[in-house]
């Protein structure tokens, strides 16, 4: 069995506590992938030391050189994508189609930010006065504190490590306790692709320790959190107080709309896909489905048929549809939320319990489950499961349909089937929500996008595409009076 380490000031080093924590496979949990560091406090302390040294260095390395070693990272995270697809679907269990999805995420995320080292554009304009220029332009703003969840386990951090990283930002690395070997393998690569040791620390430990030491930090002006949206609650509230710069991406309760007039097929595809990949722990997961009452019927029967035939396993079987939760907690959480859709008076059309055939026993496997007559303000339909379960709402028409959409509290994907343009794009314009797709699942975000939610969702940030990284960068302006006198803006001119 394997101890695994921190990356700290350079080098691979055990925690300061002494501790270690298992991870173990959801799938199999006779299965111990290793033991990996319970850091606390004081390796914080030496790893915010050590960023700091290596932010003096990265930030004055010129950017495009900068992108360079993110190229040797994509060539890298191709040349091993096989491998670390198999260690996360280990580690946290979405099957292997997932687990490369996740990968080519990675790759396609360090090829668009080696090129952005090229193009961290500012502006220059006409100064409003004779011989003097303007012009403004982007600065690295420091170290770094980025905390990621599970479910993604190498894309998220990605989509935050390489924008910050091409801005010039140093970096301080919290992953998840549930996927720590990824986030190992993943550092190895940054250092073998060429990254100066002391602008990567890597800190494994639990949230409540190691996540919230990075963020009490003075040391880490810049913070970059995604989690559930109450971790990011308390994340938020003290990089308030602290005046610290903060992106959160926080939790999801998302819907698909089909219409009458939508092909039932792909709305069947579609849903199957969005509510029980990755085990309905996306945020992105289809948790709602708002159908129009004339296709109502017809289309839970079908779903129901499909749902009760997806497999459950081990993901890196051929054949597994769905793979297990990550620990036991969600497995309990899930059951919480089937035993409140009961008792709102909700019914159950498929699932609703543990699966435990055979193999299954070993892990937190859950039948894909389905409730229909949920009411729209139930807190099934309301909160935030983060598992295999879905809720489907009947509706009279478009305009209800877009009511319920937009009447909860989170607001990070939307889906509606029709193909009727006019709703189409009604729906575009009408939905609260940071992406809506059409004729297509929740899920699905391109890594040259901007990515995030509205309301509760997120703070208003978002990742990936251009504009992470006006995030990761501090504009600044410069002025070069060339006139040889003094010149007062606004009144000499005027
Ligand atoms: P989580 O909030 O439990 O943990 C996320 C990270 O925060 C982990 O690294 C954890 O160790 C750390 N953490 C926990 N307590 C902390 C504290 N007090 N201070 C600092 N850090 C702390 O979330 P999870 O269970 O890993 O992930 C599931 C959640 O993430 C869901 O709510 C899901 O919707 C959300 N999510 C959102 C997005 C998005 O882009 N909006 C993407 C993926 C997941």
């Amino acid at each position: 069995m394997t101890d695994f380490l921190n990356f700290i000031g350079g080098q691979w080093v055990a925690p300061s506590t002494g501790a270690y924590f298992e991870n173990r496979n959801p799938a199999d949990t006779r299965d111990l992938v290793g033991r990996f560091p319970a850091s606390g406090v004081d390796d914080v302390e030496r790893a915010v030391a050590s960023a700091a040294r290596g932010f003096d260095l990265w930030k004055r390395t010129p950017a495009p050189a900068r992108g360079d070693v993110l190229r040797r990272v994509g060539d890298l995270l191709s040349a091993r994508k096989e491998e670390l697809a198999n260690i996360m679907t280990r580690e946290m269990g979405k099957p292997l189609a997932e687990t490369r999805g996740d990968v080519q995420e990675g790759i396609d995320t360090a090829y668009y930010a080696a090129t952005e080292g090229r193009r961290l554009f500012g502006h220059t304009v006409p100064s409003e006065l004779r011989n003097k220029w303007a012009m403004s332009y982007r600065r690295p703003i420091g170290v770094a504190g980025l905390i990621t969840p599970f479910n993604f386990p190498l894309a998220i951090p990605t989509w935050k490590m390489f924008p910050a990283l091409v801005c010039g930002n140093a970096i301080v690395f919290k992953p998840s306790e549930d996927v720590p070997h990824t986030a190992h393998v993943f550092v190895e690569i940054l250092l073998e692709a060429g990254l100066p040791p002391e602008v990567i620390q890597l800190v494994h430990g639990m949230g409540e320790v190691v996540g919230k030491a990075i963020v009490e930090h003075p040391g880490v002006p810049l913070l970059s959190f995604t989690g559930s949206t109450e971790t990011g609650s308390f994340v938020g509230e003290t990089a308030g107080r602290m005046h610290k710069r903060l992106s959160l991406e926080m939790g999801g309760k998302n819907a698909q709309i089909v219409l009458d007039d939508a092909d039932l097929e792909l709305a069947v595809e579609g849903v199957l896909w969005g509510a029980f990949g990755t085990t309905g722990q996306r945020c992105t997961a289809t948790s709602r489905l708002i159908l129009q009452e004339g296709i109502h019927d017809r289309l839970v029967a079908r779903l129901v048929e499909r749902a009760r035939a997806l497999r459950l396993g081990d993901g890196r079987v051929a054949g597994t549809d769905v793979g297990p939760l990550v620990h036991e907690a969600s497995r309990e959480k899930v059951e919480r939320y089937v035993a409140i859709g009961l008792a709102e008076g909700a019914t159950l059309a498929c699932g609703g319990s543990r699966a435990t055939a055979g193999d299954l026993a070993h892990g937190f496997f859950f039948e894909p489950t389905i409730f229909t007559g949920v009411k729209a303000g139930s807190r099934l339909e309301q909160e935030e499961i983060f598992g295999p379960v879905l809720s489907v709402i009947k509706v009279r028409d478009a305009d209800e349909a877009f009511a319920v959409n937009n009447g909860v509290k989170y607001g990070l994907s939307s889906s509606v089937y029709t193909r009727d343009v006019t709703v189409a794009f009604r729906a575009l314009q009408d939905l609260d929500n940071g992406i809506t797709y059409v004729n297509a699942p929740t899920i699905g975000a391109e890594a040259h996008l901007p990515f995030g939610g509205v309301k509760q969702t997120g703070n208003g940030h978002r990742e990936g595409g251009w504009e992470v990284y006006e995030f990761y960068s501090e504009t600044k302006v410069g002025y070069v009076d060339y006139s040889g006198a003094l010149q007062r803006a606004q009144i000499d001119n005027y």
